[in-house]
């Protein structure tokens, strides 16, 4: 093997965690995809074969890109702006959430001028106002929708929500949006829609339970292994980021380490330079606090992280180059997982897992078997 850095993607954990979804939503997933599937690259159709009957995306771009790698599966784009390529989407049987009348006009006009009509969810703001209508424009967003259906360029297919608590259970905000949610589909039919399906609950929101009870379930986060909520058991981590030394050098006791010499060295020690910095994903917040593994041991990394390569500290050994680094996994060999990195750098692990860089080369190792089996050649 090359002495490149490789992210590694699990697919059998992708997999695993997909058929769970499946199983505790009665089949009703749909995988969320978006941001390159959280930075797990081409996952869709192992998702799909795993259980997911939908795939959910923000941009049109990713869902034509699903279509384009031959996706079948119903899609469903969610935030697009007013002068999207809507006629794109509609060509390809990609469905669209909509939260404003500028935005169900333009679908509306696009599928007009196609002759088709748009297949379109309505998406309502149960309480963060954030994405979704405000719940004083919903009614007259509901009758603007039931005149473009009436009129033939729409037909309002669903109703979506998202919930802003729903990580924490016992947040009086998940019964108010629950119910602001189950009033907003009581309008969309008072005003004459009739939404086949109606999406509420993400990846917490079904952990916990608190967005039971609607149709669809919109799983993204929970697919790869993070649980909003910290309290399913049911998930494996499905990444591991792998380089390789550069070079290794003794230093002296009191040799400063990397720009503004923030790291003094405490005693004489060895230090291996990784080609991987923020430019590729390390969080620069992390710098000083985080660690890799090498020779199946944890070592600190060691000064300000730079946007190329970081530098370890590996004490009394002197590494090779060329030796294998895990910089994340699973967490099963002592290796650092995502969750505490997220932590080292003050943020989620949602953040670290799609913030690697175009630079290191996405592997998939349909068996974790195959994985292991190169860790174990490699270390
Ligand atoms: C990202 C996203 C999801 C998926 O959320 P997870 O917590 O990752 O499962 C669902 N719905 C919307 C609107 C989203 O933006």
């Amino acid at each position: 093997m090359a002495w490149t850095s490789e992210l590694i993607v699990h697919d059998e954990a992708i997999r695993a965690n997909t058929e769970h979804f499946a199983a505790v939503t009665g089949d009703r997933l749909m995988a969320v995809l978006k941001a390159d599937a959280f930075g797990h690259g081409a996952i869709a159709h192992a998702v799909l074969e795993a259980g997911a009957r939908s795939v959910g995306v923000t941009s049109i771009d990713e869902a034509l890109a699903l279509r384009a790698a031959g996706v079948r599966a119903p899609i469903l784009s969610w935030l697009n702006p007013v002068d999207a390529d809507f006629g794109a989407a509609v060509l390809a049987d990609v469905d669209l959430a909509v939260s404003s009348p500028a935005l169900l006009h333009a679908v509306a006009r696009s599928a007009a001028l196609l002759r088709r009509r748009a297949r379109v969810h309505l998406h309502v703001d149960v309480g963060m106002a954030r994405d979704g209508s405000p719940i004083t424009a919903w009614p007259a967003l509901c009758t603007i929708a039931r005149e473009l259906e009436h009129l033939g360029s729409i037909h309002v297919v669903g109703v979506m929500g998202h919930m802003s608590c729903a990580d924490q259970p016992d947040h009086p905000q998940n019964l108010r949006e629950r119910l602001v949610f189950a009033n907003a589909v009581r309008t969309a039919r008072r005003r004459g829609l009739a939404p086949a399906v109606t999406h509420l609950a993400a990846t917490a929101a079904t952990v916990t339970g608190v967005g039971d009870g609607f149709g669809l379930h919109r799983i993204g986060a929970g697919l790869f292994g993070i649980d909003p909520s910290g309290t399913s058991h049911a998930l494996r981590p499905a990444l591991s980021l792998v380089t390789h030394v550069v070079t290794s050098r003794e230093v002296e006791t009191g040799t400063g380490i990397g720009y503004g010499l923030d790291h003094i060295a405490e005693r004489r020690t060895h230090l291996a330079l990784l080609p991987l910095g923020y430019g590729d994903g390390l969080p620069r917040a992390a710098s000083e606090r985080a660690a890799v593994l090498i020779r199946g041991r944890r070592r600190p990394l060691v000064g300000r992280f730079s946007m190329d390569m970081v530098v370890v500290d590996t004490g009394d050994d002197e590494v090779a180059p060329g030796e294998q680094v895990t910089v994340f996994g699973p967490g099963g060999h002592g290796e650092p997982t995502v969750a505490e990195w997220a932590g080292w750098a003050g943020t989620i692990e949602h953040e670290i897992v799609t913030r690697v860089g175009s630079r290191v080369a996405r592997v998939h190792r349909t068996s974790t078997g195959e994985a292991q089996r190169q860790e174990a050649v490699d270390a």
